[in-house]
């Protein structure tokens, strides 16, 4: 094998957060990184795919927390490249309530009722730091209490709790419907650090590697070492790690020396939700698209039961498509089992709301965030107590290995902004080590030369060059920075 090549910083994972931190550290003169990335595309959980003839987005969909006095700076990127979105109005969602046995809307009066019921005894739960799931007494129990229930914890539109994206930016939320995709603002922002074609708007920057699966990771006082499953080898100083909490526990990555017992039980102790988005494509639209029906809610006795409908009409007219969106055991469920299935499933649900006559779907698409190996679920979901120790465990560093994605960010975690502002807060952080190290290599090379110089007689020391220059035949415990 070729001797590895060695950088300043291997980044691992090129979805948001690691593209992030690589152009924070270019902005900042660490060019010589390496982004090793397991997928053959970046952008991880931001993710497009032509589907019925447009494109959807089978992770992130939308910028969520936007119109409030501070500004979501992915709402800033989505603005500098005019990627096209659209205002998603939930506020009607819940007097959209299909009965599974009459095919019938709720009355408005019976839908706030069980809503307002429903928030009650979340409020409960969440006053009491409550984790446990609601038991037979005070819990959900009809198929619409269920349905609510299901929207207010499982779906991140109605969190009851507050959230500080939407406390922070704004309580809006905007679709993105944009044939360039979400992924675009990663590409926008490759383009600035990264050696890109003009015509395609391709990455061709050789330190951009895809395919590349990172399954160890050797960490000394020296530096770190990364194989890949190819067998390649990279070095380099220090290493930010973006993997997603579900990889991190799922043990694709193995650490030399394992990591310390705090961090582990912090990556363990995280929970990760599994959202899963499936979208049906009709040969002509059945359902109701006026005003605030883009959004509609099944209530059965199954919790999450395909619950969560959209019509994507508002987003890409005449594209009859619809979106139903599981979560977490249904999502796993639905992961196991063939698409056929998952789509009979879905037109039983369909036709018990809007009766027999509709059409079947002509095509679905499933995504599988569960059983992929690169994000093993959707993204990180804290128990509702503030543990602020679990967190602070989970971003800090261990000797040369940085922490990054949106697991990692305290305030926004689970969301695009979450990655993007944890990918800028890691690339700081490692920025003030590197400054931090050289410091205290020229002290220590001072401390070390100056009775050498002594010695032969050489008396003055000013500059550090000069130091660094003389330097370079004496071993330091530490690597060598490039500078
Ligand atoms: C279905 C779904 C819906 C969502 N909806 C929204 C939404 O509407 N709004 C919102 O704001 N957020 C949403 N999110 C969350 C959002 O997508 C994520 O928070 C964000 O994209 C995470 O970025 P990241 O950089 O932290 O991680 P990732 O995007 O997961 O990046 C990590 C990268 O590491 C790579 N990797 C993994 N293992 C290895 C390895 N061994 N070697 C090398 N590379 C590796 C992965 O391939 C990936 O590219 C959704 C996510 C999902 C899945």
């Amino acid at each position: 094998m070729d001797n590895p090549t060695r950088c300043s910083v291997i980044i691992i994972g090129a979805g948001i957060s690691g593209i992030t931190a690589a152009k924070v550290l270019a902005e900042n003169g660490v060019e010589d990184v390496v982004i090793l990335e397991a997928a053959d595309r970046i952008g991880g959980r931001i993710r497009k795919e032509e589907f019925g003839g447009v494109t959807v987005e089978l992770g992130a969909g939308w910028i969520a927390g936007v119109g409030g006095e501070q500004s979501n700076p992915v709402w800033e990127l989505a603005r500098q490249s005019n990627l096209r979105t659209c205002f998603s109005d939930y506020s009607n969602a819940r007097y959209n309530i299909y009965d599974q046995n009459s095919g019938k809307i709720f009355p408005s009066r019976v839908a706030a009722e069980s809503y307002k019921k429903a928030v009650a005894s979340a409020i409960q739960k969440l006053q009491n730091h409550d984790d446990s799931p609601l038991d037979e007494t005070n819990g959900p129990k009809t198929p619409i209490e269920l349905a609510i229930d299901f929207i207010l914890h499982d779906f991140e539109m109605a969190e009851v709790e507050p959230i500080s994206t939407y406390v922070d930016f704004g309580e809006r939320e905007y679709l993105v419907a944009d044939e360039r995709g979400y992924e675009y603002l990663l590409y926008k922002m490759g383009e600035s650090f990264l050696f890109t074609s003009d015509t395609e708007g391709k990455i061709l920057d050789s330190r951009l590697k895809l395919n590349k699966v990172v399954r160890e990771l050797q960490h000394s006082r020296n530096g770190v070492s990364v194989k890949t499953e190819d067998g390649c080898v990279y070095e380099a100083n220090y290493v930010i790690l973006s993997v997603s909490i579900g990889v991190l526990q799922s043990h694709l990555i193995s650490f030399s020396p394992p990591l310390p017992r705090w961090k582990t039980e912090a990556i363990s102790n995280c929970d990760i939700m599994v959202y899963t988005k499936v979208f049906l494509k009709f040969p002509y639209k059945f359902w109701p698209c006026g005003p605030e029906k883009e959004f509609f809610i099944y209530a059965h006795h199954r919790r999450g039961y395909y619950t969560f409908w959209q019509h994507m009409e508002n987003a890409y007219p005449g594209s009859n498509i619809l979106v139903v969106t599981l979560t977490n055991g249904e999502s796993k469920r639905i992961e196991a089992q063939s698409d056929e299935e998952t789509m009979k499933e879905a037109m039983e649900v369909l036709r018990s709301m809007f009766g027999c006559h509709i059409p079947n779907a002509m095509d679905i698409l499933v995504p599988r965030w569960w059983n992929n190996r690169f994000q093993r679920g959707s993204y990180s979901n804290y128990p509702i107590c503030d543990n602020h120790q679990l967190i602070d465990d989970i971003k800090a560093p261990v000797g040369r290995v940085f922490f990054t994605g949106e697991h990692t960010s305290e305030k926004f975690n689970g969301y695009v902004h979450g990655g993007y502002l944890s990918g800028i807060d890691t690339a700081k952080a490692l920025l003030e080590e590197i400054i931090k190290e050289k410091e205290w290599k020229s002290e220590n090379q001072s401390f070390l030369i100056e009775p050498l110089l002594a010695l032969t007689g050489s008396l003055t020391l000013k500059q550090p060059e000069a130091v660094s220059n003389n330097l370079h035949k004496f071993t330091i415990p530490w690597t060598t920075l490039s500078s």
